[in-house]
């Protein structure tokens, strides 16, 4: 008899009672959705990040669109973004009528490189839109420097990055405080926590609170719970465009259940992480993604870069005929046929690392309850590929160690 076939997904939701007997608790108070349960969820929220405002929405791709709309982004205007991303990112810039410009990513990272933003904004460009790809954080010191030089605001897709944390004048702070204008997170499976669908906003301005807050429900006056609860008859009136963007009650208890597991959840992917670190370490042709001194990523995904070992769907399919799921790196935006219409999007630098990180990484197993074992297989079935490609040639991109040099060029203030 043959041993069972190991079964090791790519990721997986960490869901239990907590969060069964918070939906019945909701269900059967019989107000399901933006009421008491998504106040709470923001409140809590708020607490978490140390934002000022917190407010829910259906999921990351409308909080995007919320936050650039209420900066007033609008026809003609220009992003500077990633095209390394969910496509999410730019579809966002795109609902607005402006158009995404694309620059590359770091050599030793999966995050915009940048030194290359300046160069790629014109007087068109209203605002950067970062992202912590993978829940690393991304270079936001340097970003907000260079926001704050030209006088546009620093959105950050943080859709992946609930729980990470950034080095900020001395103090370690988690992402969403917000450290640029607007911070938006997610709340899908795929995230660190989940409310099967879900969305936040966090902003330390109270008047782009109050748009978010306007438009996530259809722009409306007054919200449900207050004409619900108000002891006069209230009309409602709708001063402006809004949209359905709303949170329901049964996601809010689900994710305040969630956020109470957060702690636990990033200690474990952090630990499963540093033992990927040790596991790989010894292969050769496996390129490890690097944590800078700044940061502390919650380990939403760990990609490696693989391309010195062969093809990636080659190596992904040896993988899944041993029962390891994996995923390619983050995909390219401006590589899509949804862009490939005349002025989706533009281009503000090369993006050829980009190219090689999408065509060349790969994302490991990583979820709550994955065994040592299970992280050791997967290194041993990389192993196993590396010793049977024999002798490499270069990397295509390195993601090795930082250099302490590397790492104060990038404190620098971006003057050039
Ligand atoms: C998941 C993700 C999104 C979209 O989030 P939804 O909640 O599914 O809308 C946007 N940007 C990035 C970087 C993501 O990873």
């Amino acid at each position: 008899m043959s041993a069972p076939l190991r079964q090791i997904p790519v990721a997986r939701p960490l869901l239990g009672e907590q969060e069964a007997e918070a939906l019945r608790r909701v269900v059967l108070s019989g107000w399901v959705t933006q009421g008491p349960e998504v106040a709470a969820f923001e409140a809590e929220f708020a607490a978490l990040t140390g934002a000022p405002h917190a407010c829910a929405v259906s999921n990351c791709t409308t909080a995007l669109h919320l936050a650039l709309l209420a900066l007033g982004i609008g026809a003609g205007d220009e992003v500077v973004t990633v095209s390394h991303t969910f496509v999410a990112t730019a579809n966002a810039i795109r609902y607005c009528g402006a158009v995404p410009v694309f620059v590359d990513i770091e050599s030793d990272g999966f995050n915009i490189d940048p030194s290359l933003v300046e160069a790629a904004m014109t007087p068109r460009t209203k605002a950067i839109l970062c992202v912590h790809q993978l829940g690393m954080p991304c270079a936001l010191q340097r970003l907000a420097t260079i926001a704050a030089a030209h006088g546009v605001p620093l959105v950050e897709d943080a859709a992946c990055a609930t729980g990470s944390e950034i080095l900020w004048d001395g103090r370690w702070e988690k992402i969403g405080k917000p450290h640029g204008t607007v911070a938006c997170f997610s709340f899908h499976p795929r995230k660190v926590v989940t409310t099967g669908d879900g969305g936040m906003l966090t902003t330390a301005d109270p008047a782009l609170d109050a748009k978010f807050r306007l438009w996530r429900q259809h722009g409306m006056s007054v919200t449900d719970a207050a004409r619900h609860g108000s002891p006069v008859v209230i009309f409602e009136r709708y001063p402006e465009l809004g949209f359905n963007y709303r949170m329901t009650d049964l996601q809010a208890a689900v994710g305040r259940e969630q956020l109470r597991r957060l702690p636990g959840i990033v200690e474990e992917r952090r630990r499963i992480a540093r033992e990927y670190d040790e596991a790989l370490a010894a292969i050769p042709g496996i390129a490890t993604p690097v944590e800078p001194r700044w940061a502390r990523s919650n380990w939403q995904s760990y990609c490696v870069d693989v391309s010195r070992l062969g093809s990636q769907r080659t190596i992904m399919q040896i993988l899944l005929d041993q029962g390891i799921s994996t995923r390619r790196g983050i995909m390219n935006i401006h590589l899509e046929d949804a862009y490939a219409g005349p002025g989706s999007f533009r281009c503000g630098s090369s993006l050829n690392r980009s190219v090689e990180a999408q065509n060349g990484s790969i994302i490991l197993p990583l979820f709550s309850g994955m065994s040592d074992a299970d992280v050791w297989a997967t290194a041993e079935a990389l192993e196993a590929i590396a010793r049977s490609s024999g002798p490499s040639p270069a990397p295509a991109r390195s993601v090795r160690p930082r250099s302490e040099a590397a790492d104060l060029a990038r404190k620098a203030p971006s003057a050039a």
